[in-house]
């Protein structure tokens, strides 16, 4: 094969369009991966609907990928043609920045993200660097596996975060919350999911996956909470959060963007309630999550379309219309 097919976006606001591109060649250091699925994420709308500066363009989204390499690069060590792969958001740093340096390779002043600033997984083929990429637990086939590349690791990154909570709530109640919702229900937390206002579905979906309550967004939970995550990519939840809160609880902030964030009486945030933001993942978060997923039995819950609906997938994530993750199966 010589040619590989991908959905490109060539400007912020236009849809994806697909092409037929030469086959790359991976280059030192890499592999080239023939996708089998890749999920769709919030970010990649943000970056679709022009919210995140400066992408390369133009780009083909999606960061959550996972398929089977298909050739290796110079000096790759660690993988085998054939085998299984997870490629996620962080796609490569510079090891060398203080960031670097200090085991915060999240927050590098030089990285690379996959499906932002390099090209990602809407498409038959990519190609990432191979340090970046991970092997997969066997347990869950190819698109059930695909949104725990970064529905799963950031929404770990995010609940690691938010500490020993015993009563946590969960703003926003999509891909990453349905993923998490079970890991911390396993690890006995006691989970209060908040939805939209009036969105039966979401709260029984929530109430499905062990949320000990479920509710919209401007109620007051049965309890106190220890700490909250916000999904959603709404300011208004922040304050509305903070008044959720204990004394000491921490709101942690885990999308990548969100709307200005409304002003709130100081008197909310006090007695030592924090707020605090997430950004990107660090391959021990990767590590550390993968090896923890599969012992928690969770399932992830996926809507499948063809690589080439990856504007209908878009669209129904932006309208709020799925009920999980959607996932773009491309063979
Ligand atoms: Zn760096
Ligand atoms: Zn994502």
């Amino acid at each position: 094969m010589t040619m590989m097919r991908a959905m490109v976006l060539d400007r912020p606001g236009q849809p994806l369009v697909m092409r037929e591109r030469p086959l790359p060649q991976p280059g030192p250091g890499e592999i080239l991966v023939a996708v089998s699925a890749c999920g769709v994420c919030r970010t990649d709308l943000h970056v679709v609907d022009g919210e995140l500066p400066h992408p390369k363009l133009p780009i083909v989204p999606g960061h959550e990928i996972v398929g089977r390499v298909a050739a290796l690069g110079e000096g790759v060590t660690g993988f085998a043609a054939g085998q299984r792969v997870g490629i996620p958001w962080l796609g490569a740093t510079c090891g060398h920045c203080p960031y670097c340096r200090s085991d915060r390779e999240n927050l590098c002043d030089a990285p690379l993200f996959t499906g932002y600033t390099r090209d990602g997984g809407f498409a038959t083929h990519t190609v990432a660097d191979a340090r970046f990429c991970f092997a997969l637990p066997p347990r869950l086939d190819d698109a059930s596996a695909a949104p725990l590349l970064c529905a799963g690791l950031i929404g770990w990154r995010s609940y690691r975060m938010a500490g020993a909570a015993a009563a946590l709530g969960i703003y926003g109640f999509g891909a990453a919350a349905h993923i998490l919702v079970q890991v911390a229900v396993w690890q006995g937390r006691r989970v209060y999911g908040f939805t939209r206002p009036g969105d039966a579905a979401a709260q029984a979906f929530a109430r499905s996956l062990g949320a000990a309550w479920a509710g919209g967004s401007e109620e007051a939970p049965p309890e106190p909470l220890d700490a909250a995550i916000i999904f959603a990519p709404v300011g208004a939840l922040v304050p509305a959060a903070l008044r959720a809160v204990k004394k000491g609880g921490r709101v942690v902030c885990g999308g990548i963007h969100m709307s200005d964030i409304p002003s709130f009486p100081y008197a909310i945030l006090w007695e030592e309630r924090q707020i605090v933001s997430v950004a990107n993942l660090t391959r021990a978060d990767a590590r550390e999550f993968l090896a923890v997923a599969p012992d928690s039995g969770l399932k992830t819950a996926v809507v499948r379309y063809p690589l080439d609906r990856a504007n209908a997938a878009l669209d129904d994530l932006r309208g709020g219309r799925l009920q999980g993750a959607a996932v773009l199966c491309v063979t």
